[in-house]
């Protein structure tokens, strides 16, 4: 017989090992701030001086890139003032890139204008972009105003003038996105009504996790459905701050939506980051 090679190494063995994929937290709304492996913070949909008084701009760790989904004031209050601080890129639709520039007066080389439906080779994360369509609850209730009805909110709520246009486009212009980073983890980020028409992009694009916009109306089913339907790992949501608003409770509702995925054997899970508390993603052996 055959003398067979042994198998196991003299020397010690590694118990554990992880790989960084990301470091998030999640501040309000829409905002995320991220982190990548080699230091890039991204700062997602800042409203921030706004809306909440236990947490201020000056306690962000960076902003490379500041990305805007849609330009509604609780979307990119806080552009500017993140701007100054940190003089990075903003990224946002064509149709609205001049008016940001304008508005926030931010010079217009720090505009970094993308299309629908395009794939931005950035050095230091893939930026795919994608059709967006915001909420139109108030048009199904009845209660959306025509244009010529609307008044400034922004100046009415904020006290802050010449935002109305930006108001305006926030309805129209709408952009999801997914990240790659240079690990190859890729984070879907979406908002708004379109989501089969936005998971039919995730088909080919495979994301690892999904920050999703929890519209008030989702039953933690139909979170849930959302969940599996893009085979992604982890849900994270985002413009959810209104559930605090009704009572509702988001930790009960995402252990209800992990219930559910658990009932069907998928290891995905739903996750309620708390407020201002970073979080790191990885990938582990143990
Ligand atoms: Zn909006």
């Amino acid at each position: 017989m055959e003398r067979k090679q042994k198998a196991v190494f003299p020397t010690p063995y590694k118990e554990r090992e992880e790989s960084e994929c990301l470091w998030f937290r999640y501040i309000y709304c829409q905002c995320y701030e991220l982190k990548l492996p080699d230091g890039t913070t991204i700062v997602t949909d800042p409203f921030i001086s706004g809306a909440v008084d236990d947490f201020t701009v000056d306690e962000l760790t960076g902003a490379d890139y500041i990305i805007l989904n849609h330009t509604h004031f609780d979307h990119d209050m806080d552009v500017r003032r993140i701007w100054d601080c940190f003089h990075g890129r903003v990224i946002c639709q064509k149709e609205v890139a001049m008016e940001v520039a304008r508005f926030f007066d931010i010079p217009y080389s720090s505009i970094y204008a993308v299309g629908e439906e395009c794939t931005y080779y950035l050095p230091e994360f893939t930026l795919q972009t994608f059709h967006g369509l915001h909420d139109n609850r108030k048009a199904r209730e009845g209660t959306d105003k025509r244009p010529s009805q609307q008044d400034d909110i922004t100046l009415r709520r904020f006290q802050i003038e010449g935002h109305h246009l930006l108001d305006q486009m926030g309805a129209v212009f709408m952009m999801n996105w997914v990240m790659t980073t240079r690990q190859n983890f890729k984070i879907a980020f979406n908002a708004g009504q379109d989501f089969e028409e936005h998971a039919r992009h995730l088909d080919l694009v495979k994301p690892n996790i999904m920050i999703r916009h929890r519209i008030r109306s989702y039953s933690p089913q139909e979170y849930a459905d959302q969940c599996e339907r893009t085979g992604v790992q982890y849900i994270l949501p985002w413009h959810h701050s209104n559930a605090l608003v009704t009572g509702e409770d988001l930790n009960e509702y995402m252990e209800q939506v992990n219930q559910i995925l658990e009932e069907r054997h998928s290891p995905a899970r739903a996750f309620n980051p708390e407020p201002y508390r970073w979080y790191k993603l990885y990938l582990g052996i143990e």
